[in-house]
């Protein structure tokens, strides 16, 4: 029996062998969530562009700010003033920039203005509430630099230095085929004994959707060698990718190893992963391929592990591990496993920090496992777990968008 290949490994494996996307398109910046940046941004400008009041109150010199002055001008946002006679403050309001002279600017609920003259309580420091110019970006700073998924923060900064428009890479298409003969789709008729309906196709979809993947549905396709083959040819030629479920196995009625390695180029591995396990990769012609497992829980787990950092690589993100975080486990592992295993566990803040609870049943067709649980524990290949033992989690949420 071969050696089952830890996922790192997979990981590392199909990542040398992508080829990213190479076609830019230039987008609205309100278009441009969740794309990838194709270029590095620079920003052409300082920001703030000038020196500004952190407050509404006065701005003065502080070496003055002992004396009453009179208040010689006002200078609300979206003005400039003039500069600060000596012996004088000016009104000022947030964001509106600080006169020539000033060297600070004092809240006005610690001043006390009449008749024309202002008064100040407490003492006053140069440079106080005075926001810099160029203090959140530099003229010729990179902002963003290529590779970077755009958040929604990221379109509020371009915008900051007046950026109208992003260049990203295009979305990629990506094939999902379900196959199976036992499979209906939910909305047709009753199924006939022996069927289940197709939920792989909605996690992959949903899975694509939230990583601003282009879905290309493909349906599902029986357990024949010649459905599979024209399946898998039509996917390839719809798409940049293509992603199967099931057929994976050893069993004869597991027909899309075969295909793809008439079709194309063929590894199949079996991972030390749990749950999971089988697990295809190669191309189809030229278009690269994944053969996820069968098992909805499976497809899940190896989709994020696997398949995401793959897709992600290609669509020319530059950073994709999600981050991970410690927690108490509020359960045990008893038996050392030979695979490591992504238990479904829900976490919640207690007094002592983050606490891991495992969802009941783990098995690879539980897909409840996924929608009942918040994040993943991670336990390596060999690795027991008491109750208060630290255990490494990844938030679902993390897993899929990172
Ligand atoms: P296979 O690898 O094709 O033997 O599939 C393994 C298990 O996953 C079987 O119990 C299948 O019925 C189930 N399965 C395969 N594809 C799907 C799917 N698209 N939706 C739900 N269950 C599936
Ligand atoms: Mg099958």
């Amino acid at each position: 029996m071969s050696p089952l290949l830890p996922v790192a490994e997979a990981v590392a494996r199909v990542l040398a062998l992508v080829r990213p996307v190479s076609d830019v398109i230039e987008l609205p910046l309100l278009e441009a969530l969740g794309l990838v940046l194709a270029s590095d941004v620079i920003s052409p400008l300082d920001v703030p562009p000038l020196d500004n009041s952190a407050m509404d109150g006065y701005a003065l010199r502080a070496h003055e700010a002992h004396q009453a002055l009179p208040v010689s001008q006002r200078i609300p946002a979206g003005t400039v003033g003039t500069a600060l006679g000596v012996g004088t403050a000016a009104r000022i309001f947030t964001g509106a920039p600080i006169p020539p002279g000033a060297d600070a600017v004092v809240m006005q609920e610690d001043c006390t203005e009449s008749a024309g003259n202002v008064t100040v309580s407490g003492v006053v420091t140069v440079g106080q509430n005075i926001r810099p110019r160029g203090q959140d970006i530099a003229a010729g700073e990179t902002v963003l630099a290529a590779g970077r998924v755009l958040r929604p923060q990221d379109l509020g900064l371009l915008a900051s230095i007046g950026c109208s428009t992003a260049r990203v890479y295009r979305p990629l298409r990506v094939a999902v085929l379900s196959t199976g003969d036992e499979l209906v789709e939910p909305g047709s008729d009753e199924p006939a004994d022996g069927a289940i309906y197709n939920s792989n196709r909605y996690t992959l979809a949903g899975l694509l959707r939230v990583l601003n993947l282009g879905f290309v549905d493909c349906g599902i396709v029986a357990d024949t060698p010649q459905a599979t083959a024209e399946a898998l040819l039509d996917a390839a030629a719809r798409a940049d990718c293509v992603i199967t479920t099931g057929g994976v196995s050893v069993g004869e009625e597991d027909h899309v190893r075969a295909q793809v390695e008439r079709l194309g180029r063929l590894d199949l591995w079996k991972l030390a992963i749990k749950p999971g396990k089988p697990l295809a990769f190669g191309s189809i012609g030229e278009t690269p391929f994944i053969g996820l497992p069968g098992n909805p829980t499976s497809v899940f787990v190896t989709f994020c592990l696997v398949a995401r950092p793959f897709l992600l690589k290609m669509q020319g993100v530059a950073e994709s591990e999600p981050l991970r975080l410690q927690a108490r486990a509020a359960f045990s592992v008893a038996r050392p496993g030979t695979r490591q295993d992504y238990l479904r566990v829900t976490l919640e803040n207690t007094p002592q920090g983050l606490q891991a609870r495992r969802y009941a049943n783990q098995s690879s067709g539980v897909l409840s496992s996924v929608s009942h649980s918040n994040a993943l524990a991670i336990i390596p290949v060999g690795a027991t777990v008491e109750p208060g033992d630290t255990v490494e989690v990844m938030l679902l949420d993390l897993a899929i968008r990172g």
